[in-house]
């Protein structure tokens, strides 16, 4: 069985600077790092690095060299489309002497995704593969209906919230996944088990998975319930505690783990990816998951 995430792929470019670029000024940098990220691509090598059969569809420009890191993190690259009037998805990220940043964004090939490729990658899938899906690429919705007609599992990650798309996409999902503030956003009330009663209500069969920073998370399904605090570590950098959760527990759930082992070996991961800085770099390999729980 595979999991197919078709998801983005960004680089970020980061610039430490005295502060933010003003209009009409040139501003030179005292240093920069070049980062492969973006939801997708962040979940793509979390469920690799769980052990999981990856397959990434997704697009990036001509000769760009982002496939082949994915490659060698354990993904799955054939379903990566070269796009030939596309950039790549960037992001251009000032941080100033302060640590506060501002960023420019651009979605390029990601949200340039064509529905036959996508097709065509998902030939062979069948009912024991998942589709899984976050907000940063077009085409959601017109995958998740292909891959329910596939008999496929779907889950989805709504980051950045879209809510009319997310409440668009329920009846044709299996998992939802959202941090505190994407069920706030989508339910209007930050009381947690009324959100969760709210999202039941609006899709009685779907199951429900919500993480909750240093608080753990909650997994449900109908009326059963599975919650987990997270491991106590010193956090440094969350950034990716998300994408690790997701992409450790999609691979486990896929391996046929029960939902309470899924849940303790992402709660696992995401402890070590909040001790160490930045996003890809951060993500544990299933050895040292195993030894942090043994
Ligand atoms: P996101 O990155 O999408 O905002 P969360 O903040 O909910 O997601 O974090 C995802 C998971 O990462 C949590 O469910 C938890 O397991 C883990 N995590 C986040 N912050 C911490 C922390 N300070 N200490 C330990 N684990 C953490």
């Amino acid at each position: 069985m595979s999991i197919y995430n078709l998801g983005s792929i960004n680089w970020d470019h980061c610039y430490r600077v005295s502060h933010f670029v003003r209009p009409g000024e040139t501003l030179m940098s005292s240093s920069y790092q070049l980062h492969l990220g973006g939801k997708g691509a962040n979940q793509s090598v979390a469920a690799a690095k769980a052990g999981a059969s990856i397959v990434h569809i997704g697009s990036v420009a001509q000769g760009d060299n982002a496939p082949q890191k994915l490659q060698s993190l354990g993904v799955t690259i054939t379903g990566i489309r070269e796009h030939a009037d596309e950039a790549t998805g960037h992001a251009l990220i000032q941080i100033d002497d302060q640590g506060e940043n501002a960023i420019i964004l651009h979605a390029g090939a990601n949200r340039a995704q064509n529905m036959q490729w996508v097709a065509e990658q998902l030939c062979e899938a069948g009912s024991q593969d998942w589709l899984l899906m976050q907000n940063e690429t077009n085409l959601i919705v017109e995958s998740a209906e292909l891959a329910k007609s596939k008999g496929m599992q779907v889950a989805f990650n709504p980051a950045p919230m879209d809510r009319e798309l997310t409440l668009r996409l329920l009846d044709k999902l299996d998992l939802l996944i959202v941090n505190q503030i994407e069920a706030q956003d989508l339910t209007g009330t930050d009381d947690l088990d009324a959100a969760i009663a709210q999202m039941q209500h609006m899709a009685p069969n779907l199951a429900l998975l919500i993480t909750l920073g240093s608080a753990g998370a909650c997994h449900c399904q109908g009326s059963q319930r599975h919650q987990v605090k997270a491991f106590k570590v010193d956090a440094v950098d969350t950034t990716a505690a998300g994408d690790t959760f997701i992409g450790y527990f999609l691979a486990n759930i896929s391996a046929g783990q029960p939902v309470s082992e899924a849940l303790r070996q992402a709660s696992a991961a995401a402890a070590i990816a909040v001790t160490r800085a930045g996003a890809i770099p951060s993500i544990p390999v299933q050895r040292e998951v195993a030894d942090f729980l043994a």
